[in-house]
């Protein structure tokens, strides 16, 4: 497992316009990024200035007009078209907003499904799905379906899917803004704890002003230009005086 402060990603100069009748519209300009393993990188910014675009860029979905994405030490955008669908299913989860499961399949073969595409044999894809269940706590909705779940636990079907293949590239698009505050809560610890104990990238877009107390790093897009990037120093105890007045006590 690859440890902290090892890039996972790195984005160099990247691009992306796109044509809508006779107008180019310009989405992402001139964007760097990179992004760590173990760490919750938030991408924030309004609705329109590029979020979507930047992780499809990042995630092997969308090729930039320009620049170069280094993934897990691999020019992605140089790769084959196929090299390019291994790579993302091998190494990437993703969780979007509209959690975009099966309505025929039970909570149990959502995930499994995604393990025998990528060749997990039945018996132990069986286990895997059940641990990622059970990992995000739904280990009594083993055999429902959507219909049959709320969306939060329609969401955490859809993280125990993209966790079951341990991938180390984690993209979330907006994973909350369907859910209530609470419910939104519970997924954002799920992707902190994926980051945390997994070692995984978690690359996370939204808007929701809430999650930034679960980012390592906050980077700030507005109308496709990075404008900031802060790390979020979590090592340090809460400032306030009674926390102080405890560590000195031990001291
Ligand atoms: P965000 O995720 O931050 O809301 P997006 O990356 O989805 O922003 O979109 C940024 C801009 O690019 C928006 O103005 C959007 O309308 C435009 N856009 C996104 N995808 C396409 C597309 N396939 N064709 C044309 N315009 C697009
Ligand atoms: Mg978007």
């Amino acid at each position: 497992m690859s440890s902290a402060s090892e890039h996972a990603i790195k984005a160099h100069g990247l691009y992306k316009r796109f044509k809508t009748g006779r107008t180019h519209i310009e989405v992402l300009k001139r964007v760097d990024f990179d992004a760590l393993h173990g760490d919750v990188t938030m991408v924030m910014g309004p609705s329109g200035s590029g979020k979507s675009t930047l992780v499809a860029a990042l995630s092997g979905l969308l090729r930039p007009d320009e620049g170069k994405v280094t993934t897990l030490g691999q020019d992605l955008w140089g790769l084959r078209a196929g090299k390019i669908d291994k790579f993302r299913l091998d190494h990437c989860g993703f969780i979007f907003q509209g959690f975009n499961l099966f309505s025929a399949l039970t909570a149990l073969q959502q995930v499994e499904i995604v393990l025998k595409y990528q060749g997990v044999p039945k018996r132990e894809a069986r286990r895997r799905a059940a641990d990622a269940l059970t990992e995000v706590g739904l280990e009594m909705r083993m055999h429902s379906r959507p219909a049959e779940m709320s969306g939060g636990e329609k969401q955490r079907v859809a993280i125990a899917r993209a966790l079951a293949k341990q991938p180390q590239l984690l993209f979330a698009d907006e994973p909350t803004s369907a859910l209530d505050g609470e419910n939104g809560q519970i997924v954002i610890r799920l992707l902190q704890r994926a980051a945390k104990s997994h070692g995984a990238a978690v690359v996370c877009v939204t808007h929701d002003p809430r999650l930034e107390a679960y980012a390592d790093r906050v980077i700030q897009i507005e109308d496709g230009l990075i404008l900031g990037d802060q790390r979020i120093d979590r090592s340090q105890p809460p400032l306030d005086p009674q926390h102080q007045r405890h560590d000195l006590v031990e001291a």
